[in-house]
């Protein structure tokens, strides 16, 4: 079965393609705020990433079936296209969070929302665990209900972790 194959049958990605995209792993380090990825694969009629982009990080479509591309000299970290997003194909990673952990800024759709001090189980792209990582804030980037969850956990897993689910209320 070809890469095509799976991506497509399942929702898995599986390697490497345009549309999935991920920072510079020099320039990743140093960023304080963090680098958005986005791993959109698929040409489908959608582009509010790329016009709620407040930077120009996200480079303008010039078809709105267009895969998304990243300027990563543009990108401020603010998570903007992970609320807007509605595929949830976009997240932000700041690896300069602790010399161990990042800090995930992820999309979340769920309530009740967590709080600061929640411990989540960290999942990978089929819904494995993968780690146990701690909820550090929730915002709302654009002031419109859809929020950011922001989870610090270890940073060798920017690869792989790519959603939550929360286990543990603090305090509960
Ligand atoms: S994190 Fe902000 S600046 Fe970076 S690509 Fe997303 S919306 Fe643009
Ligand atoms: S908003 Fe999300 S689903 Fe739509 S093109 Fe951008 S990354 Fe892909």
């Amino acid at each position: 079965m070809s890469d095509d194959d799976v991506l497509f049958n399942s929702g898995v990605l599986t390697g490497p393609r345009r549309g999935a995209v991920s920072p510079p792993e020099e320039a990743w380090a140093k960023k304080k705020g963090g680098l958005a990825l986005i791993e959109c694969p698929q040409r489908i009629p959608c582009n509010p990433c790329s016009t709620s982009c407040p930077t120009g990080a996200i480079i303008p479509f010039t078809d709105i079936n267009d895969t998304p591309e990243i300027d990563y000299g543009k990108c401020s970290g603010c998570a903007i296209c992970v609320a807007v997003c509605p595929g949830l194909a976009c997240l932000v990673v700041d690896m300069t969070f602790s010399d161990k952990l990042a800090l995930y800024k992820l999309p979340y759709e769920m309530l009740p929302l967590p709080d600061k001090g929640d411990s989540a189980d960290c999942l990978g792209r089929t819904g494995d665990v993968i780690a146990r990582g701690m909820i550090e804030a929730v915002t709302e980037p654009r002031r419109d209900r859809t929020y950011v969850v922001h989870v610090s956990a270890p940073k060798e897993l920017a690869g792989d972790l790519r959603a939550i689910r929360v286990v543990k209320r603090h305090g509960q």
